[in-house]
């Protein structure tokens, strides 16, 4: 049989993974974004959960970083975001639209509604004329706010925004990841057609990928998400955001393989030599997607480890050859952290949905951010 050792030396390890979340590297990547755009507000999108981070401390964390303005998906991460202020002063937005029924909450918690059509621009003007609001222009995306017909009649009939309070006119780029794609150029030119027609309304255009294009993308309010955690909004330049979330997880076991030895469910992998593999309490329940197990890799001591055969549910086993310092129970592997991008591309998806999946039954640890300059 393979050897391996159990935990009998480090009894103070807790056999459980870790999510450390980096909350002033979160601010540093809203301080770099405010860089990028130094004529522009700086917005941040805390929809999904601050993308799976925690709105209750990323809210906070980001307030302390000077932010005033934000955006989430759904009305009731708006009431989240509103308790996470516990009374501090900022715009928070909604971009799945208005609808009357929400009414109610939406005036509780001080949340804008972002008006996607003109069937909740008129409902707007009938219920609740007075609920400042933003107004969302489809430019090419097709997905959400104004199309073109929508567009062209409201700015045929530009009164219709007569005794409403609108904050904000905005629009959503599809391919800002991707700088010389020609959808950019022609989405910013729809824009900017609208705009000209109500100069005195605070235009927000740029998330994250859009902060990395030329400052005629920023207009007045940045609305980035994916940079503030993290992620690398270009695909084809540098950046200078820094990993806000790791993995940390303790090993289990320590184990020599023999070549022709398999490891774990359906014994897709097999050793050619002999090798020595540890297997890792984290797993899929944990957000570690089981995709990511081809090509995926964690690291011991800054090591590259790779990950060897099916990530399962609570485990994960990887390779130790490349680690020559001793590796006993009790040892933490990391993963994610500054190569949460090759595992995302590893589990074929984005930063995006990796960072969103990551799971509840992680013990949370926050690195503090910084409190608010006085
Ligand atoms: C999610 C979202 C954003 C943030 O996008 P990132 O790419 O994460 O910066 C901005 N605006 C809208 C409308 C969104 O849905």
């Amino acid at each position: 049989m393979n050897d391996s050792k159990t935990a009998t030396t480090d009894q103070a390890a807790q056999p459980a993974p870790r999510l450390i979340i980096d909350l002033a590297a979160i601010q540093r990547n809203y301080a770099a974004l405010q860089r990028l755009a130094p004529s522009a507000q700086v917005g941040a999108v805390v929809k999904a959960n601050a993308y799976g981070l925690g709105a209750s401390r990323v809210v906070p964390t980001l307030a302390d970083a000077g932010c005033r303005t934000f955006y989430v998906a759904h009305t009731a991460e708006g009431r989240e975001a509103r308790e996470a202020l516990a009374g501090r002063e900022a715009d928070i937005f909604v971009f799945n639209g208005f609808w009357p029924s929400e009414l109610d909450s939406l005036r509780e918690a001080r949340l804008f509604p972002v008006i996607n059509d003109l069937h909740q621009l008129h409902q707007l003007r009938e219920l609740a004329p007075d609920l400042p609001c933003a107004i969302h222009f489809d430019t090419g995306m097709n997905r959400l706010g104004l199309g073109p017909n929508g567009t062209q009649s409201l700015l045929d009939n530009p009164d219709w925004l007569a005794g409403l309070d609108v904050r904000q006119l905005m629009s959503h780029l599809a391919c800002s990841h991707e700088a010389a794609h020609p959808l950019n150029a022609r989405q910013l030119e729809r824009f900017c057609a609208v705009r000209e027609r109500f100069p005195d309304i605070p235009a927000s255009f740029a998330n994250s990928g859009g902060a990395m294009l030329d400052a005629r993308y920023h207009f007045d309010i940045l609305r980035p998400g994916l940079a503030l955690y993290g992620g690398h909004p270009a695909h084809d330049c540098d950046d200078p955001f820094v990993p806000a979330v790791r993995v940390e997880a303790p090993v289990l076991q320590v184990r020599t393989i023999k070549a022709g030895d398999c490891a774990g469910y359906g014994a897709i992998f097999t050793a050619d030599h002999e090798m020595r593999i540890v297997t890792v309490a984290t797993g899929y329940a944990d957000g570690l997607l089981r995709a990511c197990g081809d090509g995926g890799f964690g690291r011991i001591g800054g090591v590259k480890v790779p990950i060897i055969g099916r990530i399962s549910m609570d485990l994960t086993t990887v390779d130790l050859s490349a680690v020559t310092a001793p590796v006993a129970p009790g040892d933490w592997v990391s993963f994610l952290g500054e190569d949460i991008e090759p595992l995302a591309r590893a589990a074929q998806t984005i930063t995006y949905e990796f960072l969103v999946r990551l799971g509840l039954r992680f013990d949370r640890v926050y690195l503090p951010g910084a409190p608010a300059a006085q």
